[in-house]
């Protein structure tokens, strides 16, 4: 069947209002997580086709949150869902004040192919608690993850409530030329420029989950060898194709050597000597990606790593020394495992070097000050941060994970997911036992009464 028909189809099923009960977005929410249970095997195995990832990696960062998500949905939907009251304004009185939410109506999902299923299926939860209907493209890049998402969502779903489309930007040109009722898209900030113009064209709200430049410092202060381990983790985690991973350090010249060789013996305590035997290291997507970042190691100074197997698809988790800011490496983001270190003499040096680049995603430092801390969450603007840790933010739903200008419009998961896919709808309800004469006219001379009945003297 056409799209455009699917499309008609989803919209006719909106309209019959069969979302609005909340019972019925429970037992769909219900059997999507049980047909995750079920399907759990071949996810992971998907996974491992198209990244290379390991079992127990996909299960923590693509599956748990992914289950997670739906198990907090379940517990918190009829508190969400509950019309709220508010409190009215003395201009009204009296009055009853109520927010009501309601779904947008159809929605579009595009998503990226570094965390295939996570990525796909989250924003897919949040629309269906919120009671819209759903067409996912997943990206073509991590295909087997895609039929695997695919079949879930047949599986669970009826097509007029959620429909998976496969396809590559040609979809996704096709699917924007239809009236969307909300778009959420997550990849590249040049991609998220067209999907808001596509947006405009009929006012269509969005959600745009970008990327961008995470800086990671580490101050005089930082334990060197838990950061190194915490970096590590974060960068690598994988393969660097993450959109928070930590994309360059900025470490005290007094720590620059120290936490070198902290790295390096961090990555080889997580992958071995030789990374691409290691069972816990994974592969970059594909041959054109693994091209963008094998140029970036052109003119760079490699302090460790660097190796690449172009049939493998591998290349190594490598650190670059000190990078000349307009090499290669430091003019866009990286989104693999190179690791650039940059070192600094004087605090005042982060500023203009982390102002080069648009606001970023992830914000991380490692110190044992907190005057430090409290100067960080005050003088950047930054998707979300972290100090002594890396990349852990999108793992508490109690948080908005999203970004601010480049790096992102809005944010999801948890209640904020639920939000996202949410009008909240303000209605008043005026009472007919009284009608106080103040706002109507003739209107007196003096504003004296009035000032004094609105507060305001
Ligand atoms: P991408 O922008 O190339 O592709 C994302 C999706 O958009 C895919 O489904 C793709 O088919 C589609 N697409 C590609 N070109 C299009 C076009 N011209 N018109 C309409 N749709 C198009 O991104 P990617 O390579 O899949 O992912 C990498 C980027 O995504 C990185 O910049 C990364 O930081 C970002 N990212 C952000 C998040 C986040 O949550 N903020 C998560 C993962 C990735």
């Amino acid at each position: 069947m056409e799209v455009t028909t699917l499309y008609q189809k989803q919209k006719t099923f909106f309209n019959t209002q069969a979302t609005f009960d909340v019972s019925f977005r429970r037992a769909a929410l219900k059997k999507l997580l049980a047909v995750i249970e079920k399907k759990e095997d071949a996810i992971l195995k998907a996974l491992f086709q198209d990244l290379k990832k390991s079992e127990y990696e996909s299960f923590l960062t693509e599956v748990f949150i992914v289950k997670n998500e739906i198990k907090k949905v379940l517990n918190k939907l009829h508190t969400w869902t509950k019309t709220q009251r508010v409190s009215g304004s003395i201009l009204n009185y009296p009055s009853q004040d109520y927010l009501i939410p309601e779904p947008y109506g159809c929605t579009l999902h595009i998503s990226p192919w570094n965390y295939p299923f996570q990525l796909a299926v989250t924003t897919v939860i949040g629309a269906v608690a919120a009671g819209n209907t759903v067409v996912l493209k997943p990206s073509e890049y991590a295909p087997h993850t895609a039929l695997i998402v695919e079949e879930i969502m047949t599986e669970a779903f009826s097509q007029e409530h959620v429909l998976v489309v496969q396809g590559g930007a040609e979809t996704s040109t096709e699917l924007l030329k239809l009236r969307w009722d909300y778009i959420i898209f997550t990849g590249s900030t040049p991609v998220g420029k067209i999907i808001a113009k596509a947006a405009a064209e009929h006012l269509t709200p969005y959600t745009l989950e970008l990327g961008g430049k995470s800086p990671c410092i580490v101050d005089e202060t930082a334990p060197i060898k838990l950061s190194a381990k915490r970096i590590v983790w974060g960068k690598y985690v994988n393969c660097g194709q993450t959109c928070i991973a930590p994309d360059y350090i900025l470490v005290h010249h007094s720590k620059a050597e120290a936490l070198t060789e902290a790295l390096i013996h961090e990555i080889k305590q997580a992958f071995g000597d030789d990374p691409q035997e290691s069972f816990s290291y994974g592969r970059i997507i594909n041959k054109k990606h693994l091209l963008h970042l094998t140029n970036m190691l052109k003119d760079a100074t490699i302090a460790h790593g660097g190796t690449v197997n172009e049939k493998d698809l591998y290349l190594e988790p490598t650190l670059i020394s000190q990078p000349d800011l307009d090499s290669e490496v430091m003019k866009k983001e990286i989104f693999g495992p190179l690791l650039p270190i940059i070192s600094y003499t004087n605090e005042e040096e982060l500023k203009p070097i982390i102002n080069r680049y648009e606001k970023p995603l992830g914000f991380y430092v490692f110190t044992k000050r907190n005057a430090f801390i409290k100067k960080i969450q005050r003088d950047y603007s930054f998707g979300g941060g972290v100090s002594n840790d890396s990349i852990i933010q999108f793992t508490n739903d109690n948080l908005p994970f999203g970004g601010i200008g480049h790096s992102g419009v809005g944010a999801y998961h948890g209640k904020f997911s639920f939000d996202t896919f949410t009008h909240y709808k303000p209605f008043i309800k005026k009472a007919r036992w009284l009608d106080l004469p103040t706002r109507y006219a003739p209107y007196p001379k003096t504003f004296k009464v009035l000032k004094k009945l609105l507060g305001m003297m």
